[in-house]
């Protein structure tokens, strides 16, 4: 990822802008939240916990090549706009463990 497909991160504590150093963003008001597999995490423990390891276990049922629909790519056109799959940049956020199944 290049500095300019990294979006600019704000402490959810204090909104400042996260400054990117090495595998760690930082906040001028002292929070640091690390990066694990290229994905920023702001969140240590959840109420969503459970929901990570079904999503892991289920990964592919979104899938439409799995579901023989086109739900998925129907719901991504509603968001990103007829751009998908011609160079859109998404940024998605999830607060589960799932995020490293996406
Ligand atoms: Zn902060």
């Amino acid at each position: 990822m290049t500095k300019s497909d990294w979006p600019d991160w704000h402490c959810p504590n204090h909104t400042k802008r996260l400054k990117k150093e090495g595998k760690v963003l930082t906040c001028p008001g002292g929070d640091q939240f690390p990066i694990r597999n290229g994905v920023p995490r702001f969140v240590t423990t959840s109420y969503a916990d459970a929901f990570g390891p079904e999503a892991k276990k289920y990964r592919t049922t979104q899938f439409d090549s799995y579901s023989g629909t086109t739900i998925t790519r129907d719901r991504a056109r509603q968001c990103v706009g007829e751009d998908l799959g011609r160079g859109a940049c998404v940024t998605s956020i999830d607060i589960t463990e799932a995020v490293d199944s996406n």
